[in-house]
């Protein structure tokens, strides 16, 4: 079956109670039992809620993983992630990596004893310099953030399957619609769904997906102990949003084509981050393991003036923080994803001042490039 089928067909679509086209909402927080020796497949809800773990089964099949877990947000996805390393562990990560990973990993990991040290993951011969015998994991984004700079998923999965080490990957970006991690050989694929998973800006959760048994039992030890787990009703949100995530990817995608060549010919634009446009560095590999540029792009200008006017005057796109959603949004990495970068590393990264992300939505394409025209070229 192809996704597209499967996001509306995955063992959930109804409740085999009432025969419901929705599953339930179990606000709930504990399950009563039958007897003494006998617990019934719940017992309290931070170890399992049935509408959680129709979620957590609807994404791992959509990633084409054995296992999902739904956290609270895509940083307690993460940062639970990363609590299956030990002190001691060293971890290679790209070096555009999200900045609130940057940030657990410099200000609160580095302090647990796991070492981090940042490449081009764009070159696999950078990531293989930066392996030392105590490097455990590699955590990727591709595209990623926010330059969309592509890394070689199978080259990198070869290269750290071979030496024991795990290989993570924050799918946001691309969602399991256009690229599937875990089908290349990664490890573990993560998720910020509060971006195009759920894709309607309004709820926040994160998601972890893996396909080896062994380090499902040790990711559900860690959601379990840690418990920064998504409640029942943000997860029937996100089952809900789910069910158009072919629809609003290929729309936002048709959207972020056309908004990328527009920009290409603008003389305030002097540079655009693309993996759909033909010029963009990555563009072949990401052909190879992705079946569509999705619908994020960004783009400089030619001054601190301009994008200000482009970022305070349109009016279709939201001025904010986060991707994904039915609106489109446009974002100011130095000040938002990037803001817990210090200065120097994040221009040193060419997150610059003059760098603007768009995440494209649902709009009319010819009605965003008109009003980002005028906002831009007054
Ligand atoms: C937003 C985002 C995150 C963090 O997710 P939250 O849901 O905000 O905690 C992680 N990675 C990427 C690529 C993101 O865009």
């Amino acid at each position: 079956m192809k996704i597209g089928t499967k996001l509306i067909h995955n063992g959930h679509e109804t409740d085999p109670h009432t025969g419901a086209l929705s599953v339930p909402i179990y606000q709930v927080s504990t399950f009563a039992q039958e007897s003494l020796d006998h617990f019934g497949k719940y017992d309290y809800a931070r170890s399992g809620n049935p509408t959680r773990e129709a979620l957590e089964e609807t994404v791992a099949q959509l990633e084409s993983g054995t296992h999902g877990f739904a956290f609270a947000s895509g940083m307690a996805a993460i940062s639970s992630t990363l609590l299956l390393f030990s002190p001691g562990d060293h971890l290679v990560v790209c070096e555009d990596v999200y900045g609130g990973t940057f940030r657990v990993l410099t200000s609160l990991f580095s302090r647990l004893g796991i070492e981090t040290t940042f490449v081009d993951a764009t070159s696999l011969a950078a990531i293989e310099a930066a392996l030392r015998p105590e490097t455990r994991g590699l955590f990727l984004e591709t595209p990623s953030n926010p330059l969309l700079k592509i890394t070689d998923l199978v080259g990198v999965a070869k290269l750290a399957r071979e030496r024991g080490i795990l290989t993570l990957v924050d799918n946001t970006f691309m969602t399991p619609y256009f690229q599937r991690p875990l089908e290349l050989g990664c490890d573990i694929v993560l998720h910020s769904g509060t971006k195009f998973l759920n894709g309607h800006s309004d709820v926040i959760c994160g998601f972890a997906v893996v396909r080896d048994a062994e380090l499902a039992k040790r990711l559900r030890f860690v959601q379990n102990a840690f418990g920064a787990i998504l409640g029942p009703q943000d997860s029937w949100l996100v089952l809900r949003g789910l069910k158009t995530l072919k629809v609003r990817m290929e729309e936002s995608q048709r959207g972020a084509m056309a908004v990328a060549n527009w920009l290409t010919s603008q003389a305030q634009v002097t540079e655009v981050f693309y993996p759909g446009l033909p010029g963009h560095p990555g563009h072949d590999v990401h052909a190879r393991q992705a079946s569509g540029p999705g619908a994020v792009l960004s783009f400089k200008l030619a001054s601190v003036d301009v994008t200000r006017r482009l970022l305070e005057g349109s009016r279709l796109a939201a001025f904010a923080v986060s991707l994904g959603g039915v609106e489109s949004i446009l974002s100011y990495p130095a000040k938002m994803s990037h803001a817990a970068m210090p200065p120097h590393e994040r221009e040193a990264r060419g997150v610059t001042d003059t760098l603007v992300r768009l995440s494209v939505g649902l709009e009319e394409a010819e009605d965003l490039i008109a009003d980002l025209d005028r906002a831009m070229n007054g």
